[in-house]
This record gives structure tokens, sequence and C-alpha cells, in this order.
């Protein structure tokens, strides 16, 4: 089960009300995710938070339980070659990840013998590794007291505290700075903090449909006090996905990922919807990252 446990009201009588109502509420709510188990290893975790970077839980889950069946430990990723991280990331989606993890693994195996380091700038070191991603491995997988700031823990700050129906498109330094005041000042309560706002973005207070008779936090959401507004105005930032570079990058790699030669994607049935010119443009740009070998003829492996 999740690494819970009930806070105690009288060692943290100065902790912001809702941010109480926040972990209590985790208590009771929090998923079953296997990198939440308390013997899941940092390797476990970080590479869960590579998968989580763009990619829901519910497909994160299935490739996560194969790759650490596979993978235990970053010194048997290293082992492999990139090419069996890229095909082991399924439909995951953005592939330069399953590269970026393996070139990771073989960092921790050169610089941290096999391990993952606490330290935030040793983290932010590794390849793949952002800011985000340093702060919740930090916080999740070592118990420390970090600020840990992704689109749902944003949102939910967002709305419960500014009235703000979603945040802006960049963190700013001000958004930052009022964040990391809301984070409890024990360890522990922090982990707790940082996991149950994002589980509650993620279940409850979500971008489009919040459901606010569910909150925690109903009562004294800033956001539903000023009348749950802007949402319906809100531009949708998604961008349309179907016909994009990055729709048929993936499209090229779950092509060669599935065979077993090279593979002449210009005269595949499966990409004739797409422009020769597109099609050249997205392999040459695989192959510019590293994600894709071109082996002549038009054909490509990866
Ligand atoms: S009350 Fe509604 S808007 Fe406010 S935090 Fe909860 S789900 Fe989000």
């Amino acid at each position: 089960m999740p690494p819970v446990a009930t806070i105690d009201s009288r060692e943290h009588a100065d902790m912001d009300p809702r941010v109480r109502e926040v972990i209590s509420w985790f208590e009771r709510n929090a998923r079953d995710l296997p990198w939440r188990h308390a013997d899941c290893s940092p390797w476990g975790i970080l590479v869960s938070e590579v998968m989580l970077q763009q990619t829901p839980v519910v497909r994160v889950e299935p490739v996560w339980r194969r790759w650490m069946e596979r993978w235990p430990t970053p010194a048997a990723l290293a082992a492999g070659t990139q090419t069996d991280a890229v095909r082991a990331w399924d439909r995951l989606g953005y592939p330069r990840r399953a590269q970026r993890l393996w070139q990771c693994a073989t960092a921790l195996v050169e610089r941290h013998d096999g391990e993952v380091p606490r330290d935030h700038d040793d983290l932010l070191a590794l390849p793949g590794i952002g800011d985000y991603t340093a702060s919740a491995i930090r916080a999740f997988a070592f118990g420390e007291r970090s600020v840990v700031l992704d689109t749902n823990i944003r949102r939910v700050i967002g709305r419960a505290w500014h009235a703000t129906a979603l945040p802006a498109t960049h963190l700013t330094r001000t958004e930052r700075e009022a964040a990391a005041e809301l984070v409890p000042a024990s360890s522990h309560d922090a982990v707790q903090w940082n996991a149950g706002s994002m589980e509650l973005g993620a279940l409850v207070c979500t971008a489009r449909a919040p459901r606010c008779g569910e909150c925690p936090l109903r009562d004294d959401c800033a956001w539903v006090a000023a009348g749950s507004l802007g949402l319906d105005e809100a531009p949708r930032r998604t961008q349309a996905w179907h016909g994009t570079d990055r729709q048929v990058r993936g499209r090229i790699v779950g092509l060669l990922r599935a065979a077993d030669a090279p593979v002449a994607i210009a005269a595949n049935p499966t990409l004739d919807d797409v422009s020769p010119e597109q099609l050249g443009r997205c392999a040459e740009s695989l192959v510019a990252d590293g994600l894709v070998r071109a082996c002549g003829d038009g054909t490509y492996e990866l």
C-alpha cells in the first residue's frame, strides 16, 4: 500500500488547514500504485516519474511493471541497448524518454555506482531529469521536503488558494514561492502534501470537469467562492494531435519497433496518408535524435 500515515494535528497546528485537509483526504483515497509501495526502489520511482511525465497512470502502470521486472536496477538497463529500451517503451509516446532513461541508467552506473543519488544537483545532471523530476525523486524516493510542482498540483493550488481556473503556461517565480510556503515543515507531511495534492488534481480537481462535490476543499476553495468562473472561456491547450510531426514520428517508431528487419517507410502502406515531405522530415529528425538508424535505400531500423 502507499506509504501513508496519519498526521498529528497537535504537531502541525500552524499548517494551512487546506493542506491538512488534502493530506487527510490522501490517506483515505490514495491509489495503490506499485511505485508508492514502501519496498519500491529509488530506481523504480525514477522510472515511474520519467514515464509519468507525459503519459497517464493507467497506461504507465503495465509498462512500468514489465520494465522493472526486466531491468530492476540501473545496471541491468545499462547492460542492454538503447534499442531494447525504445522497444520496451511500447506505446507510452515521446520515445526520446526511453532513450534518455537508458542514458540515465548508464550515467548512474558510471557516476554513482549504479545508485540513484539524492542530491538535487546530482539528479539534475542526469539525462532526462529536469527540475520537476529531480524534486519528485527527492520527495518520493528519499522522503525529502521539496517543492514539487506538476500541472495537477499547480491547478489545485491555483484554484483553491488563488481562484484561478487554470495555471499559466509557464511557472513563474512568484507562483513557485507561493507554492513553497504551503509545503509543511516536516519532511513526512511535505511528501504527503506533494503526493496528495497531485492525486487530488489527477482524480478530483481535473482540468476541465472538477468534481467539487467530492473535494475536501469545497468549503474553502477560493475559485468556488468566486463563482467557478473562467473554465468554459479558457482556451484548450491541447494541440491537435493527428497529423503532427510528433504523431508521425511516433508512428514511424511504432512501425520499426514491430519489425525484425529494416523498413522502407516511404513505401509502407500504413504511412501512405503522410506526405513524402513530412515523412522525410520526421525520419531525418529521428535519425538526428539517435532514435532511428538510416540503413540506406530509404530503409530504417531502431
Ligand atoms: S473545490 Fe473544486 S475547484 Fe476547488 S480544489 Fe476542489 S475540485 Fe478543485
